[in-house]
């Protein structure tokens, strides 16, 4: 039976409109879509040449009935949505009932399609927008759809068209999350050399991302997953024409739920690139979840930096808004500020409950050129069975194959690079990176790096490695500094290197946020007032903080037009640092975009206070001092980090050191 009809001119006025298909990815991203939403349990996805020269969609969903199969192409011809009404619910990814008609307009299309219930298919050939035949044919159950040469007819818009590595990079980068989405389905994406991604089905997220990206990754993410109850305000009334069904009883408000995985602390991207938000099954660009995120990594990363995140938001489909943007990745919510401060809290609660700390040899180095995050691992060149082989067993004790080919990863913009400490073979850590396959080119006498256990000389030690946690941070023995400035320190769990400012600072911004809570912060009054100068912008800023500065030690009256006299000064800082504090503070202030909160300002004003006030580095500790600091370290609520977010601490556990030395 005939399922695609097209909407009428109300209806499709409702919706917004526009053009969706801008690159490879996003007929990719239309046609993953459609297959999902025909109920595939099986999407295959090929391209040649980034995507330029082909891309081929083939999914066993529920297919097309001949009559749909010419009806698909219609602007606006949908099975999806019916009324105005279905608008405020929509349970599909696609409802516009454009991307077909778009897509066959900018390229040559052939549509091979067969519905279970019909003996025979349909084959379709478009190019241009124009059809060129259709016939039936014998096909198997579902859908195929095969894009040549896009934008050959629009000249124009395929010059706007990227490297075709990077074009590749975006269609991975799109199939690998949707793949994440929906673990529960086969997925393949293979270039004419490559099987990029085979991914059976496994039951759970966190195996999916094993199978994506291997062990190194889902070690460094935390899951999270949280529901909250929604309240009944806000719900959308039923329009006035509808008639009321008395058995609906009383609607039920509902609940969100959100699940999927944030990154550890010492994960540190320069871009957002790497945060993945799914609302019902729906990739989106959303500046709320983002803002959300940024709140609960507040004082765990500095701001500069952002972590990878893999959410998936649940909800009543009464909940969003998908008919805002063309391409449907923007959404609005019905209950903005619930949302929001439901996924801050659920991520800080995560953040707080794990206290991973930082390994010794997995320093970040934060390299100005890190795009493409959480890209594909790599199968093998040109071995889809080898590679299907890799993934049938995702549980096994090795860590995923390394590709035998240096440099195939060809993504061209290679996430953060993670370096190795010397001891800890330098050949196996040299280019071990975040999310994308591990690229180790075949060094000289890298064999030297793997133990061989049977020859070795001593005893060998095979004790499983500690998961890291600080609450290990107790019964820390100092042994000494490191350059006046690095806390050497040891304790049954390994050797532990503390950046003894950072460390300072940790123990004093959560003092100075104790005391303010408390309304008892420490202040000092300056024997001789200091006269700070301040721009116009910043003398705004000031009164816009300074009943909070005044609360938090610092004392401050206007003095001339543009001058400040500063009386009070909280403990600890030295009078000569009070103006460039005043200064940076004021700063960091004026460059916010996003409107100041209390609590933000008052983390701030701590994090400054504390930063002035604690040891600076290349400076000599007595063994007392140092005992001292790590004690009330260790009795910090958060002690991985400073709070601008750098490592307060690093480890290198008695496994390192074993490993390191041939032990095990
Ligand atoms: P929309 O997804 O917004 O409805 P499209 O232009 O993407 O609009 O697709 C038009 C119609 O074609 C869909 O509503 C669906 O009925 C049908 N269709 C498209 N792709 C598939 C597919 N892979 N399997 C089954 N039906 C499909
Ligand atoms: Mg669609």
């Amino acid at each position: 039976m005939a399922r695609i009809h097209v909407l009428s001119e109300h209806v499709a006025n409702k919706i917004a409109a526009g053009e969706v298909v801008e690159r490879p990815a996003s007929v990719v991203k239309e046609l993953l879509e459609n297959s999902l939403d025909a109920g595939a349990t099986r999407i295959r996805v090929n391209v040649e040449a980034g995507g330029k020269k082909l891309i081929q969609v083939i999914d066993n969903g529920c297919g097309m009935v001949n009559d749909d199969a010419l009806l698909a192409f219609e602007r606006h011809a949908t099975s999806k949505l019916k009324n105005a009404d279905d608008l405020l619910s929509i349970s599909t990814l696609g409802f516009r009932g454009e991307a077909l008609p778009s897509i066959a307009s900018v390229s040559r299309l052939r549509l091979e399609t067969r519905a279970a219930e019909e003996a025979s298919g349909t084959i379709v050939e478009i190019a241009g927008g124009k059809i060129l035949s259709v016939e039936e044919a014998g096909l198997p159950n579902g859908t195929s759809i095969t894009i040549r040469d896009l934008f050959f007819n629009t000249p124009a818009r395929k010059k706007f068209l990227k490297a075709e590595t990077t074009e590749l990079g975006h269609i991975a980068s799109l199939v690998t999350h949707y793949a994440l989405a929906h673990p529960d389905k086969h997925w393949e994406l293979h270039t004419t050399t490559n099987a990029m991604l085979v991914a059976a089905p496994v039951p759970s997220s966190a195996e999916r991302i094993y199978q994506v990206f291997g062990k190194e990754t889902l070690d460094q993410l935390l899951p999270i997953a949280a529901t909250i109850r929604l309240e009944r305000i806000g719900l959308p009334k039923p329009p006035p024409w509808a008639k009321p069904d008395p058995d609906a009883g009383v609607p039920e408000p509902g609940e969100i739920r959100v699940h999927g995985f944030v990154s550890k602390p010492e994960i540190q991207k320069l871009n957002r690139n790497s945060i993945f938000i799914f609302v019902n099954g729906r990739l989106i660009r959303d500046r709320l979840i983002l803002h959300a995120l940024t709140e609960a990594y507040r004082n765990i990363l500095p701001p500069t930096v952002f972590p990878v995140v893999l959410l998936f938001l649940e909800m009543p489909f009464t909940e969003v808004d998908v008919n805002v943007h063309p391409s449907k990745t923007e959404v609005r919510f019905r209950q903005q500020s619930a949302l929001h401060d439901f996924v801050r809290d659920s991520v800080r609660a995560v953040l707080m409950q794990a206290r991973p700390a930082p390994q010794f040899v997995r320093e970040i180095h934060a390299e100005p050129t890190a795009g493409q995050a959480l890209s594909p691992r790599l199968n093998s060149a040109g071995a889809p069975g080898q590679a299907a082989a890799v993934v049938a067993d995702p549980f096994a004790l090795e860590a995923p194959e390394l590709p035998p080919l240096p440099g195939s990863l060809a993504f061209g913009s290679e996430p953060i690079e993670v370096e190795g400490n010397a001891a800890i073979g330098a050949a196996h850590l040299k280019a071990q990176t975040f999310g994308s396959h591990v690229e180790v080119a075949p060094l000289e006498g890298a064999d030297a790096f793997v133990p061989e256990r049977e020859e070795s000389c001593g005893p060998r030690i095979d004790e499983p490695d500690q998961p890291m946690d600080l609450t290990e941070l107790t019964g820390l023995t100092p042994l000494g500094q490191v350059r006046e400035s690095f806390i050497l320190a040891v304790n049954p769990q390994g050797l532990w290197i503390v950046d003894q400012h950072a460390c300072h600072e940790r123990i004093l911004f959560e003092r100075i946020l104790k005391q303010r809570q408390e309304a008892v912060v420490e202040s000092q009054r300056l024997l001789m007032p200091i006269i700070v100068d301040l721009t116009p912008t910043q003398l705004a800023v000031f009164a816009e903080i300074n009943d909070e500065l005044r609360k938090n030690g610092f004392d401050a009256e206007p003095f001339g037009s543009r001058t400040i006299a500063v009386k009070t000064a909280p403990a600890g800082v030295d009078a000569g640092r009070v103006d460039r504090m005043l200064h940076e503070l004021l700063e960091q202030f004026e460059r916010e975009e996003q409107s100041l909160n209390l609590e933000k300002v008052r983390a701030r004003i701590a994090a400054s206070i504390a930063c002035h006030a604690a040891i600076k580095i290349n400076m000599p500790l007595a063994q007392n001092k140092m005992e001292w600091l790590l004690r009330e370290l260790s009795q910090t609520q958060y002690p991985m980090t400073c709070p601008h977010g750098r490592p307060v601490v690093l480890r290198y556990s008695v496994k390192d050191i074993q490993r390191a030395f041939k032990r095990i």
